[in-house]
């Protein structure tokens, strides 16, 4: 594979300084995006080429391009922040460069260059840094994505083509409203996930197939669904698009137990980071089986003090009460508890620039020049 160069053709039409401020003020979550975006093509001749940053914009696709029919598809989500100091980070690129591949290789698609990966970034970010907020709590989410380009309708084959795409989207608060917590649906009988299956890849079609799961929740009077293990129904996995954690005992005493990585769940970014930020803080925590049961059993107790879930797009956020179709009940008091709050605090703390980075998550856009892209000796299909 030869060097590949990242062409910049800036945007001619961008969006005014004070249009893009009226924006800022309440970007939502999804619904803005910037001036620019990354495109990087592959095939199976030239490997990733004809890399660009050009204008935001439609793409266009032949109808017969396999990645609308048959989901061949994996994406990734992460956040640049505008610290207190003005200068602008995002958090662990290189878990995210290195989770996408592995989501990669499960869809049969090629490797994507970890190097590229947060080159591509570090170009958008730089190009489109003032639609990065400066409002405490607010980011410019990151969306790098690939998709099978292939016109090919004869399913059962991956695709020989591939394009890769940044985009990037300032974001407020994932939920609309001003939630203190949610209240969970437990699922009896839609799954998410299934051992062997896709659940642990970031891709596509585990969305679409949880969407029922999510209305039924919301038919329910929840706001979210939890998913629970697709052979006995019994275990908890995750809830919507975040993962779990239950907080046992309070004060000194209190522990962390998170459902462990069984194949079925996404790996989380921000899962792991409060793993790392609770070992810090002398709380220690485990991964391990969790059932409805322990669940259920654990609040009526008061063993179990508090249940967060966890995200790159919601952060941390507090689970106040649980529905299955058999009861309900709540979660300690039903709002956010003292770990919790701790955990996200320390956690958007080191995003923000308000507490030291320990464990090196920071990742700086220092370069405002936007940089060619530099040599990489992967290439090929390496999918298995
Ligand atoms: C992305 C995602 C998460 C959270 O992962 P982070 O890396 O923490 O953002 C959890 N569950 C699902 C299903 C996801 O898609």
């Amino acid at each position: 594979m030869t060097a590949i160069e990242l062409v910049v053709r800036p945007s001619g039409n961008r969006v005014s300084a004070e249009e893009r401020e009226k924006l800022l003020a309440s970007p939502g979550f999804g619904r803005v995006f910037t001036d620019h975006m990354v495109t990087i093509w592959w095939d199976t001749d030239r490997g990733w080429h004809d890399g660009q940053l050009i204008p935001y914009g439609p793409i266009s696709l032949d109808p017969a391009t396999a990645g609308l029919h048959y989901s061949q598809q994996v994406f990734e989500g992460l956040k640049a922040y505008r610290q207190v100091d003005g200068s602008i980070v995002v958090f662990r690129p290189r878990s995210n460069a290195a989770r996408f591949n592995r989501s990669l290789a499960r869809m049969v698609m090629p490797a994507f260059p970890e190097t590229w990966f947060v080159r591509a970034i570090d170009t958008l970010v730089a190009t489109d840094s003032e639609w990065v907020p400066d409002t405490y709590g607010y980011s410019l989410y990151l969306r790098p994505f690939i998709i099978a380009t292939e016109k090919a309708l004869a399913g059962g084959k991956p695709s020989s083509s591939y394009l890769f795409t940044l985009i990037a989207s300032p974001a407020g608060s994932y939920f609309s409203g001003d939630h203190q917590s949610v209240s969970a649906w437990l699922e009896p009988e839609y799954s998410r996930a299934a051992p062997g299956g896709t659940g642990e890849a970031k891709t596509a079609g585990n969305y679409s197939g949880a969407l029922i799961g999510q209305i039924r929740a919301l038919e329910h009077g929840c706001d979210q669904v939890v998913w629970l293990d697709a052979c006995e129904h019994r275990n908890v996995e995750e809830m919507g698009v975040m993962n779990l954690f239950f907080v046992y005992g309070t004060g000194t005493g209190a522990r962390l137990a998170t459902p462990s990585l069984s194949g079925t769940l996404l790996p989380g970014v921000t899962r792991e980071s409060l793993l790392a930020l609770a070992r810090d803080l002398g709380i220690p925590a485990e991964e391990r089986r969790i059932s409805v049961d322990e669940w259920r059993a654990g609040c009526e107790s008061g063993r179990i003090s508090e249940v967060f879930a966890c995200g790159t797009a919601a952060v941390v956020t507090a689970v106040g009460s649980v529905q299955s179709s058999a009861d309900r009940w709540t979660v300690g008091d039903g709002t956010p508890g003292p770990v919790t709050t701790r955990l996200r605090d320390q956690l958007t703390g080191i995003q923000y620039g308000r507490l030291p980075d320990r464990h090196g998550w920071i990742h700086r856009i220092t370069d405002r020049r936007p940089l060619p892209l530099g040599k990489d000796t992967a290439s090929g299909f390496t999918g298995r």
